[in-house]
């Protein structure tokens, strides 16, 4: 197998100084296969650009949305705050729909104080069900995303798994973010209990070499730079023949302060040369 891994782009790695206007034409100048939009900053660009300007970008251009980052904290809300979480996904649906993105990524709650995991499951099951319901009608695929610190209630990467696996519908999956799988301490092992097909995004970073449970976001490295066994995790992903893109995501605050293109710039050289080196490897071997 020949085939450098699709690269994608996620806006939270120049989240502070960046916007998705800046970040469109610089992941398109670097040659990315795709991005990932950030819902703040769609939001933010929507204040003075049409829809119709994004969607007419993608067409005329290489590249293309993934995924739309994300709808947060979806699940154990009370009812009304529930019904406000479908308001705002059902305006994320449209707005995907409009520039044809397929996927929205869904981010758990931090749990609630006593709170059984098996009320938290059954809790994010409904949860997804309903989401599904509404992604199904705009065409459209949730994703759910493991959170690795301890206080999120979605936080490894079996309960994930089996999350996924018991809602059980064909427009619900995965996003694996090696990030969330190194803090979580989750067992590479556990991926061979999903369908590779599950994962409709692989997040792609690395992580400095602090004890895994005081890691936080900002703790991310570029991919390559850091102690996670990428080639291990990327390997597999191989393996299964995983045909979708890696998407470096990062949201170190030092690199915040980098010139947002050549972050940008780097980030791609980084992620390709941890790819390709996947690829040797495997030619070797
Ligand atoms: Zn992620």
């Amino acid at each position: 197998m020949d085939i450098i891994m699709l690269i994608g782009y996620n806006q939270a790695t120049a989240m502070k100084r960046s916007t998705l206007e800046l970040d469109l034409k610089f992941v398109e100048k670097y040659g990315y296969d795709f991005i990932e939009i950030r819902i703040d900053k769609l939001d933010e660009y929507l204040k003075n650009h049409k829809v119709n300007e994004l969607k007419a970008f993608f067409s005329f251009n290489k590249i293309k949305p993934y995924a739309l980052n994300a709808l947060e904290y979806f699940n154990l809300n009370s009812k009304i705050e529930f019904e406000n979480k479908k308001e705002e996904f059902k305006r994320m649906c449209k707005l995907c729909q409009a520039i044809g993105c397929a996927v929205i990524i869904a981010a758990p709650s931090c749990k609630l104080d006593n709170m059984k995991v098996e009320d938290i499951n059954n809790n994010t099951i409904v949860c997804l069900h309903e989401l599904a319901e509404i992604a199904g009608y705009y065409n459209l695929n949730v994703a759910l995303e493991f959170i690795g610190m301890q206080e999120y209630s979605v936080n490894n990467l079996l309960q994930c798994i089996n999350l996924v696996n018991e809602v059980d519908r064909s427009n619900v999956g995965m996003v694996f973010d090696c990030f969330h799988f190194y803090a979580s301490d989750s067992n590479l092992g556990d991926l061979e209990k999903i369908d590779i097909k599950k994962i409709f995004s692989l997040h792609i970073n690395d992580s400095m070499d602090l004890p895994k449970l005081s890691l936080t976001d900002s703790n991310r490295l570029f991919p390559g730079d850091g102690v996670i066994q990428l080639n291990q995790i990327l390997n597999y992903f191989r393996m299964k023949y995983y045909n979708g893109a890696a998407i470096v995501e990062l949201f170190n605050q030092e690199y915040w302060e980098w010139d947002v293109e050549e972050l940008i710039r780097v980030a791609k050289q980084k992620t390709e040369m941890v790819c390709r080196q996947v690829r040797n490897t495997q030619t070797e071997g």
